[in-house]
């Protein structure tokens, strides 16, 4: 799998001028038909959406295109898991948190357990990403637990990347830099 930018008529234009790597060995991904029809759920209600499939040309390997919006194995999009885990920075607890994103209160609980456990390994790699992108960046303010540290250090990371790159936001943004793997057990950060 790997993570593409949200507009479809520039992931197909970057399939066309052989501009996407294999994560496995970096050669060319070429188009591949499509992924299954997913269903997910966004801030507005479901999206359905079929991803793009490329394989590569070299180690034959076939990667679904995921659009930066979602995460592996996470039907929910990221801005919403985004939202609970900022909530729960602030002190929020889940049952709170699921109401007001009107999503299963052991939903949110599972959400925000995951993040939890990966909070401090997010923490180190995206802090990596943030000197990577921006050398001259100030130290990070310690905050009150691992996950506003988690959070601060995707924000900054998230920051430095539109002066570099493109404007996105930063869950998009911390999708894409997880490999869509912000919740699962072994992120690909940093
Ligand atoms: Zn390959």
């Amino acid at each position: 799998m790997l993570i593409v930018g949200t507009d479809p008529v520039e992931v197909e234009r970057l399939l066309r001028s052989e501009e996407l790597v294999c994560p496995d060995c970096g050669s060319v991904l070429a188009r591949w038909g499509h992924a299954r029809e997913r269903s997910s759920r966004g801030e507005d209600g479901t999206v359905r959406h079929v991803p793009r499939r490329a394989r590569c040309t070299t180690c034959g390997g076939t990667h679904v295109l995921l659009a930066q919006l979602w995460l592996l194995r996470r039907a929910d999009a990221v801005s919403v898991i985004g939202a609970a885990l900022e909530a729960k920075a602030a002190g929020a607890g889940h049952r709170p948190i699921a109401a007001a994103l009107d999503r299963p209160a052991s939903t949110v609980r599972g959400w925000l357990r995951r993040f939890v456990a990966l909070a401090e390994t997010v923490r180190v790699g995206l802090t990596r990403l943030l000197y990577a992108l921006d050398p001259q960046a100030s130290a990070l303010v310690p905050r009150a637990c691992v996950v506003a540290d988690a959070l601060e250090a995707i924000g900054r990371a998230a920051a430095a990347a539109v002066v570099r790159l493109s404007a996105v936001g930063p869950w998009e943004f911390a999708a894409r830099a997880s490999a869509g793997l912000l919740l699962a057990p072994a992120p690909g950060v940093g």
